[in-house]
């Protein structure tokens, strides 16, 4: 017989997510949706484990920065009129590449292929020279910042590379907006959103008038996005409809420093510039946020992170995510290359974590300067702005229109001049002013590209005192892709216990657990037994929990606990009919300790909540011999 070959790492992980997934769809994580009628690739039912795993991400995410930095929260609407999108460029720009294979008509995301292509160049039979190495690393980095010359090309030459059989036409941009109409009459056009940032946008102005002006602040929320993503696989990571948190952080591009930095200073994160991966570097540099805003990056002569508002949500985002249970060395921080970046961003990182077959981006912390608030200042011909003080005051002239007049002459076209003649700064004004002095008339163009004439009866001209200038806030954007997170959380809290490789568990922080306690019985016999359960049951309302009556062993029960990730679970046994005590058992160590009945809610809160952990628990009650050790 040929010797066995030695599993490789490769081989290892593939094996463990392929245990991960088999676990997902029996216990029912999550299904495909319309599964009865064949499913759709990219539309997924969350289950009993990821529904109430979402909301309790969503809470934490809450409390974590809406609460915390004090966030304007909002719920803003799904449907997005097609105009508000075509100021935002999203109609001409928010494409992705796809490509079509000849033979079989299969349609991929070029990006992607490429990235495929390049993981196969990378691993090829024979050695691969280093220089061959960086090669295919830096085209695999680049592979989505490309234009479609460049990727026909890099296409070209992978396969070749490669030997792969496939052939492809040339790439072509595609939309990846879902669209839709607003009423019968087919003639106003709209689009599910592609991301939840418009509606924020939307309601700057009535957020900054709710703070009576008070700057800089955050608008959040969080809901559904919709993208009609070319080639959905990779289950949650790559979804067609999926859910985002996000929060606008607005703030006077004068004022780039942030009040509470000093909260996130010693925070360590990974970080990997977009320099280093230029050159192919994948080992990304360590440091503290500190570091990352105060030291230089020898490349450019400037601080790795230079906005100070960035790099307190790098901080935030870091802390956020080792919350919500992800490993500190599996998660880094990737700088987006310049051609990568989206429309409207000035500086990008990505936040990726580690899963089983990668580095993912789950986050996305964009500088998006005052791009959008300028669009959508232009596209509806009102100010969105912010005021500052003057050091000095200075004289200002200014516009009052005359809205007796401009109503009188213009009926129902009276509002959109009116809003044309408030959108001006001085300069517009001046120019105005200049035109209606010398030809005793003006011309405008209002939003729909229509002429108007005005007349100098409709406006006055005024000389005043002014202490306050406008500006247009910048925009730095975390944004978290919260069906990433959930599935990345599970990635990486899955394990298989060494004393028996089936015996799979899931080990959620308990606070996230989706359900936290399980209750059972040692005898399902002992009518006692039952009612002791009943009534620990009743006393612990404020936890989710299982009530497990059925006739398995408590081994059994436990593992099956162990799998949706129960952190803790209660067992009446005798004893319990006698003494009035019960078992208390943790998941990770399966130790057990015994503890008055009275005293299960009291310690199940601290433990719940952080505020003890099991060691304290255990040197206050002493260990137990678990029941499962013994069967
Ligand atoms: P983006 O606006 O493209 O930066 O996306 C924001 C966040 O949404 C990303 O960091 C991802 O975590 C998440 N995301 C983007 N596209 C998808 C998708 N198709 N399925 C699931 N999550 C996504």
């Amino acid at each position: 017989m040929p010797p066995k070959k030695e599993k490789t790492e490769a081989d290892l992980l593939k094996e463990k997510n392929q245990q991960l997934q088999t676990l997902m769809k029996e216990r029912f994580f999550t299904n495909p949706a319309f599964d009865l009628y064949g499913g759709k690739a990219g539309l997924h039912d969350l289950g009993p484990v990821m529904a109430p795993l979402f909301h309790n991400v969503i809470q934490e995410w809450r409390r974590h920065f809406v609460f915390h930095d004090n966030l304007q929260e909002i719920d803003a609407t799904v449907i997005t009129p097609s105009r508000v999108l075509e100021v935002s460029g999203h109609v001409e720009k928010f494409n992705d590449m796809k490509i079509k294979e000849k033979t079989t008509g299969e349609l991929y995301r070029a990006d992607k292929l490429i990235e495929e292509l390049c993981d196969k160049a990378l691993n090829p039979k024979q050695p691969l020279d280093p220089q061959l190495k960086e090669k295919y690393t830096i085209m695999k980095n680049e592979a989505d910042s490309m234009s479609a010359d460049q990727m026909k090309a890099t296409i070209e030459e992978l396969v070749k590379v490669t030997g792969d059989k496939r052939q492809f036409e040339d790439p072509a941009p595609f939309n990846l907006m879902f669209s839709t109409q607003i009423g019968p009459t087919g003639d106003d056009p709209a689009y599910l959103r592609p991301e939840i940032a418009q509606g924020m946008f939307m309601n700057f102005k009535a957020c900054y008038e709710e703070l009576n002006h008070r700057m800089p602040f955050g608008i959040a929320q969080f809901g559904k996005a919709f993208r009609n993503e070319i080639a959905p696989k990779g289950g949650l990571f790559r979804l067609r409809e999926f859910q985002l948190a996000e929060f606008e952080y607005f703030y006077d591009p004068q004022q780039t420093t942030h009040s509470n930095l000093s909260l996130v200073k010693d925070v360590v994160v990974l970080m990997l510039t977009r320099e280093m991966q230029e050159k192919g570097i994948e080992v990304p540099l360590e440091m503290t946020i500190e570091q990352a805003h105060t030291t230089n990056n020898p490349e450019t002569g400037k601080p790795y992170v230079e906005n100070q508002i960035l790099a307190y949500y790098l901080g935030r985002t870091q802390l956020f995510l080792e919350k919500v249970g992800l490993r500190k060395e599996k998660i880094r921080f990737r700088q987006h290359l310049r051609k990568q970046m989206a429309h409207y961003a000035r500086d990008c990182w990505d936040g990726e974590a580690l899963s089983l077959t990668g580095w993912q981006e789950i986050v996305g912390i964009a500088d998006r300067s005052a791009y959008d608030l300028e669009a959508h200042s232009r596209g509806t011909n009102t100010q969105l702005v912010a005021k500052r003080d003057l050091p000095e005051p200075i004289q200002k002239t200014v516009l009052v229109p005359v809205s007796k007049v401009i109503g009188q002459t213009f009926k129902q076209k009276a509002k959109p001049v009116q809003s044309y003649l408030n959108s001006l700064d001085e300069a517009g004004v001046l120019a105005l002013k200049q035109q209606i002095e010398t030809n005793q008339k003006a011309t405008i163009t209002i939003s729909e590209g229509e002429q108007i004439e005005l007349s100098p009866a409709m406006l006055e001209f005024k000389v005043e005192t002014v202490r306050e200038e406008d500006y247009i806030p910048f925009v730095v954007e975390p944004s978290y892709g919260i069906s990433r997170i959930l599935f990345s959380i599970i990635d990486q809290n899955f394990w298989t216990r060494p004393s028996d490789q089936n015996r799979r568990v899931i080990s959620f922080p308990a606070t996230l657990a989706p359900k936290q306690v399980l209750i059972q019985p040692l005898s399902v016999k002992s009518q006692k037994q039952l009612e002791i359960c009943h009534s620990i049951e009743a006393s612990l309302k404020h936890f989710s929990r299982l009530i497990d009556t059925g006739g398995a062993s408590v081994g059994k029960k436990y593992a099956r606990a162990d799998e949706i990730g129960m952190p803790f679970g209660i067992t009446v046994d005798g004893t319990s009919e006698t003494d009035n005590t019960a078992t208390l058992r943790e998941r990770d160590s399966s130790q057990q300790v015994r503890l008055p009945i009275t005293e299960i809610p009291k310690v199940l809160k601290k433990l719940v909540k952080g505020s003890a952990n099991w060691e304290t628990i255990v040197s206050q009650y002493g260990l137990v011999p678990t029941a499962e050790a013994k069967e």
